[in-house]
């Protein structure tokens, strides 16, 4: 088993666990942007978001709504991004599917993704193209 959560989950590396239920666990992220950044992760291994079962992917949310309030409440401040990086193109560096809770505070120096308004007739042939793939 080369992966690094489950790893964790089977015991064999240590990690700051804050939470663990049947399905899910959550601990400290090593490299934190901000004190309290936290993973929720499945215990069994799926590599992203969508070939995850959507049960599971529920219960993920469940658990980030719990762990969030426990968070906010420990370093407290009132606001976080909660984020899942879904490939290497996204940025997903372990291949696990994993969703951050990071807590953040006005001026804290990061920044949020610039956005860029699409060229005219653009937006309406791309929600066209999503609404033709499902
Ligand atoms: P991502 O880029 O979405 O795949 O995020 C992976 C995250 O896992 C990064 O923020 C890493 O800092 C974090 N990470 C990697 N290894 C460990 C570890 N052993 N314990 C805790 N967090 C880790
Ligand atoms: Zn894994």
């Amino acid at each position: 088993m080369d992966c690094v959560f489950c790893k964790i989950i089977a015991g064999q590396i240590p990690a700051a666990k804050v939470y663990e239920d049947d399905r899910a666990v959550a601990f400290l992220d090593i490299n934190p942007i901000n004190p309290g950044h936290t993973l929720v992760v499945p215990k069994a291994h799926y590599a992203d978001l969508l070939s995850t079962p959507p049960d599971l992917a529920a219960h993920l949310m469940t658990v980030v709504q719990r762990v969030a309030a426990a968070v906010r409440a420990a370093v407290g401040g009132q606001d976080f991004n909660l984020g899942l990086n879904h490939g290497a193109g996204a940025g997903q560096s372990v291949g696990h599917v994993h969703l951050h809770i990071m807590p953040r505070r006005p001026g804290d120096g990061h920044t949020l993704f610039g956005g860029k308004p699409y060229p005219a007739g653009e937006m309406e042939k791309i929600a066209q193209k999503i609404k033709a793939a499902f």
